[in-house]
């Protein structure tokens, strides 16, 4: 199931560190390493999914844990009254450079929209 390869394979069965901020038996969270606002959170499921592409729907619980996962990071990082974005990046096009599938959690500023 893991990818050895992958590196947030590698975060989830621990071989590379992270600033980890939350995780249950479905998901793990962690702090990204180039934040683009002060809260900077990736939310992974444990289990390698590459893209949004490769979900299959008995996924649906998983990607269910990630925005249950996002809800209580943005509470816990005391973002979520004021307001944060959840981002899931697909393939290059979209700018997704690391394929295990990961939501990213951001806020603590204010986020323009549309995105570039
Ligand atoms: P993507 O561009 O695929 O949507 O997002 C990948 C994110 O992973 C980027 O925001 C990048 O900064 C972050 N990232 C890449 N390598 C690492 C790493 O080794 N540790 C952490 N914590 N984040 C990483
Ligand atoms: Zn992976």
């Amino acid at each position: 199931m893991a990818d050895p390869d992958c590196l947030f394979c590698k975060i989830v069965s621990g071989e590379i560190n992270a600033d980890v901020v939350f995780e249950n038996d479905d998901v793990v969270a962690f702090r990204d390493i180039n934040p683009q606002a002060s809260t900077h959170v990736l939310v992974i499921p444990r289990r390698h999914i590459a893209t949004i592409n490769e979900l299959e729907s008995e996924d649906s619980q998983t990607v269910g844990s990630l925005f249950l996962a996002a809800r209580d990071i943005a509470a816990q990082e005391g973002i979520a009254e004021a307001g944060f974005r959840t981002v899931m990046n697909c393939n290059a096009a979209a700018g997704q450079t690391v394929f295990h599938l990961h939501l990213h959690v951001l806020g603590g500023r204010s986020l323009e929209w549309p995105p570039g």
